[in-house]
């Protein structure tokens, strides 16, 4: 007999730990992990690598149609990203698509281009998706919703340690404001505006290590699902 699939939604800010923390308890879980910021950064890539203006609603629209994005995931559970075949899972990190991917995001057309794509990965297994509209419109029947958050102080020092770690070291102040500006996106554009649902988990990060998120995201999804 086949189990029934079960979606577990984890939105919240840039910074609070999301695709770590959503990464592990799908591990945990055994079931997949889909990040799906990365699938607005394959689409800010493109528009960075043509010249197109982020904001330009009909020059990013106009692009849309000769985009193909792919998604693998290894054994290892890492989503690896494709934009027309070419493995751009680590050009998609790169600091300036950040910005890219938010203001490509807030677009309409670019939504809804990849809706579809989100509800499909959720029909077709189990998943732990993150986001920021995941529970409020992709996935507004997922069995779990949780709403991941931490102070903005917090969750830059967090951004900033991780970029001197990969080797793309940024001034911290730098790092604050960029985060208070894609905070400030994220939550104020028209479509899918980044916000809690209202049936999901509040789980504010600020004062918990790794390991006492982990350990608080299993047990209120399985709290949840019952497993
Ligand atoms: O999560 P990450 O920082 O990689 O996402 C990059 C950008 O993509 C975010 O700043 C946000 O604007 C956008 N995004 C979104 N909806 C999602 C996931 C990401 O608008 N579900």
């Amino acid at each position: 007999m086949t189990e029934k699939h079960y979606a577990v939604a984890v939105d919240g800010p840039s910074g609070a730990g999301k695709s770590t923390l959503a990464k592990a308890v799908a591990r945990e879980l055994r079931i997949t992990y889909v990040d799906t910021g990365a699938i607005y950064r394959v689409i800010g890539l493109a528009a960075f690598r043509k010249g197109v203006a982020p904001r330009d609603e009909a020059a990013v629209s106009a692009m849309l149609p000769s985009i193909e994005i792919g998604m693998k995931h290894g054994d290892d559970g890492l989503q690896r990203m494709y934009l027309n075949g070419e493995d751009v899972t680590d050009d998609i990190r790169l600091p300036q698509i950040s910005m890219y991917a938010s203001d490509v995001s807030a677009l309409p057309p670019v939504r809804a281009f990849l809706l579809d794509m989100q509800r499909r990965l959720a029909r077709e297994q189990s998943v732990v998706m993150d986001g920021r509209d995941i529970g409020t419109v992709v996935l507004p029947d997922a069995e779990v919703k949780i709403f991941l958050t931490a102070d903005a102080e917090v969750r830059a020092k967090r951004r900033f340690l991780e970029l001197e770690q990969r080797g793309t070291p940024k001034p911290y102040d730098e790092v604050l404001a960029e985060l208070k500006e894609r905070d400030y996106n994220d939550s104020h554009r028209d479509v899918a505006p980044l916000k809690q649902a209202e049936d999901a988990v509040l789980v504010d990060t600020s004062d918990l290590d790794f390991e006492q998120s982990r350990t608080l995201l299993l047990r209120t999804i399985r709290e949840k699902i019952g497993k």
